[in-house]
């Protein structure tokens, strides 16, 4: 295929797959309908929005900008530069929350009905609001929407507006509130700290290899990569700031990088003294998620 050619020249580790989902889009079909009729003709103005395609991918930009779409845990996601693309290690982070919510729910009972409050969850630093509304998705599959109470937060106004429109795409914009904020909210707002769970997929990585990620990656805004000296400055600070986020009892689920996995658990210890901190692998077995509790 001519795409698969350019993409390849350009350097793509991809190029074909590259290639299929760029070609299915500019047609208006999926990638199966490409597989399946390899020699059809294809329209002038698909192949003219494929050809630009192609060109924006050649100059490194990430697939899922170009097609303004990702997929994470299931649910197809807007994306666009004012975010960061969600990865599939991410959906761990989100596994690992739920599996939290899940356990408070079920020890205490919540919700309307219950005369408990509902549980409250923040989503730091939530990006494209990928965590924040898998989270609502899932809770309400399970018919447990009503007794959590979901906060995403985000320093870049821009993010925000990218994460509430993946709400209303999805379905949970009343389910999840949304606040500006380092952190934690700027402002005194309904869904506050503390928090029964934190959940952040904050930026971890070190100041000297972020001129080593892909080329793809220096599309997607720096302050959401970028962890300064250790790769652990902007995740230091939000432990400083746990004593008074989370409730007794409640736990924050930190994504970190696989080869910070040590380093965690002593910034941990130098941050929050007598604080547990357990590191969960990802699926192909790396550090990949820190929770974090009082003992
Ligand atoms: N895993 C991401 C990457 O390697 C980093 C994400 C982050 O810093 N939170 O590009």
């Amino acid at each position: 295929m001519e795409g698969t050619d350019r993409l390849r020249a350009s350097g793509s580790e991809t190029a074909r797959l590259d290639a299929e989902l760029l070609l299915g889009d500019a047609i208006g079909v999926g990638r199966t309908v490409i597989l399946a009729h390899p020699g059809a003709p294809v329209g002038a103005n698909a192949a003219a929005t494929y050809r630009a395609a192609l060109e924006r991918r050649a100059a490194g930009e990430p697939v899922a900008y170009i097609r303004g779409l990702k997929e994470f845990f299931g649910l197809a996601f807007q994306v666009d530069r004012r975010a960061l693309i969600p990865r599939p290690e991410t959906e761990r982070l989100v596994e690992l929350a739920l599996a939290e919510i899940m356990r408070r729910l079920a020890a205490v009972g919540r919700g309307p009905g219950t005369g408990m409050p509902p549980l409250r969850v923040a989503d730091v630093g939530t990006g494209s609001g990928a965590v924040a509304v898998a989270l609502a998705v899932e809770l309400r599959k399970r018919r447990a929407a009503e007794a959590v109470d979901i906060v995403a937060i985000d320093l870049s106004p821009e993010a925000l507006d990218l994460a509430r429109e993946n709400a209303v795409g999805h379905a949970v914009a009343d389910r999840v509130a949304f606040a500006l904020g380092d952190l934690l909210p700027d402002a005194a707002l309904i869904v506050g700290p503390p928090y029964d769970v934190v959940v952040a997929n904050l930026p971890y990585v070190r100041d000297d290899a972020m001129a080593e990620l892909p080329v793809a990656t220096t599309f997607e805004p720096a302050l959401a990569l970028d962890g300064g000296a250790d790769g652990l400055a902007v995740i230091e600070r939000l432990l400083g700031l746990l004593p008074e986020a989370l409730f007794d009892g409640g736990i924050a689920a930190l994504e970190i990088g696989a080869d910070q996995g040590e380093s965690i658990v002593a910034v941990v210890a130098r941050v929050l003294p007598g604080w547990s901190c357990t590191v969960e692998p990802d699926l192909t077995g790396l550090p990949r998620v820190a929770l974090v509790t009082p003992r």
